[in-house]
């Protein structure tokens, strides 16, 4: 009796332990999509881990500063959409006209406020453009070539088109125009000539939209996520990337999501904000609220891809139904977590 009254207490101070609640959390991904060990060589794996870990080690160190969620998010996006592996900012994949149309969303859980933009064009970081037309224009949501003016008037970076050029991008494009029998327009202007960074970079399909969550010490959440939508598209489709509820989605009371995958289910099922009502209304832990509407709502209707998601209390989680998704997390007192493939954990 004494053997099984001991054993408890020491699960129960362990499981104490194991629960204790990290002061900041951070989550990235890089995209989901057909990512099967057999695709990847050994250098590209590398080469998207390295990214991953520094990306996450740059946002986990403006919380462990004391820095906001939103300032983690723009800091870690930003550096995203800077490189070229990731389907966001330059390495954007091309509409069917040959251009980078790009996409964002920042939303912050504490006062539940929001910026997106649809379709931008010149702006090197979409998701400072988005975190502008949350916190200086009296909007939600900006596109295309007013959302251009306003990226301007705002004083963010501008770049030429071109600066979003990448060749596997490019070639990625030649291969859906010639597959669905559309006709192949001229390279954009000024399209840079292939880098070395850029030959490392792997085709995950469609996608590799790049999302961020966040929890800083003041205990607020907030979620953000860019993209160049998916190759080849065309008449300004637009997907849930910029959605505020579907590929966005932060309060502090549930939880904060970023979504990747096919937009068009994402919107369907506002993915983000049903992931956080999951744990709002039903008390479900927020593994088990991803998992519910990835595994199975997603999946029912059809639909590909996957979110991650932190919650005010400090859980973090991470569900996709593709065969894999750049990803990673890390908590303070917590190691990091790298994963690629499905079977990691
Ligand atoms: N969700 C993005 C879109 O549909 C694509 C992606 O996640 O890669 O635009």
């Amino acid at each position: 009796m004494r053997t099984v009254g001991l054993a408890l207490v020491l699960a129960s101070l362990m499981a104490g332990n194991a629960m204790a609640q990290p002061k900041w959390a951070i989550v990235v991904h890089g995209g989901a999509g057909v990512i099967a060990r057999a695709h990847l060589t050994p250098e590209q794996e590398a080469a998207y881990r390295a990214a991953m870990t520094r990306v996450i080690q740059a946002g986990g160190e403006v919380l462990a500063g004391g820095g906001s969620a939103l300032d983690a998010i723009e800091t870690a996006i930003g550096l995203l959409e800077d490189d070229p592996l990731f389907n966001s900012g330059r390495g954007a994949v091309f509409t069917a006209e040959g251009r980078n149309e790009l996409d964002a969303s920042i939303m912050d859980g504490a006062t539940l406020k929001a910026g997106a933009v649809a379709g931008v064009t010149r702006t090197r970081h979409p998701i400072s453009l988005a975190r502008a037309v949350m916190e200086k224009s009296p909007h939600v949501m900006l596109m295309g070539a007013g959302a251009d003016t306003f990226s301007h008037e705002t004083g963010l970076e501008q770049v030429e088109p071109a600066y979003f050029y990448t060749e596997r991008r490019w070639r990625s494009l030649e291969q859906f125009l010639t597959q669905n029998n559309l006709p192949i327009p001229a390279r954009p202007e000024g399209a840079a000539a292939p880098d070395a960074a850029a030959g490392l970079a792997h085709d995950e399909g469609k996608y590799g939209t790049v999302g961020v969550v966040a929890l800083d010490q003041a205990g607020h959440v907030a979620a953000g996520t860019s993209t160049g939508g998916t190759t080849g598209k065309r008449w300004g489709r637009v997907g849930d990337s910029p959605i505020i509820g579907a590929g966005n989605y932060a309060s502090d009371a549930s939880c904060a999501v970023s979504a990747t995958g096919t937009g068009e289910y994402f919107i369907r099922l506002t993915v983000a904000r049903e992931v956080c009502a999951l744990v709002e209304h039903r008390g479900l832990s927020l593994q088990a609220a991803a998992d519910e509407v990835i595994q199975q709502k997603l999946t029912a209707l059809g639909g590909d891809g996957g979110v991650i998601a932190v919650a005010p209390d400090g859980q973090m989680a991470w569900s996709y139904n593709t065969s894999g998704m750049y990803r990673a997390r890390l908590a303070d007192g917590e190691p990091l977590s790298v994963g690629i493939y499905k079977d990691e954990p």
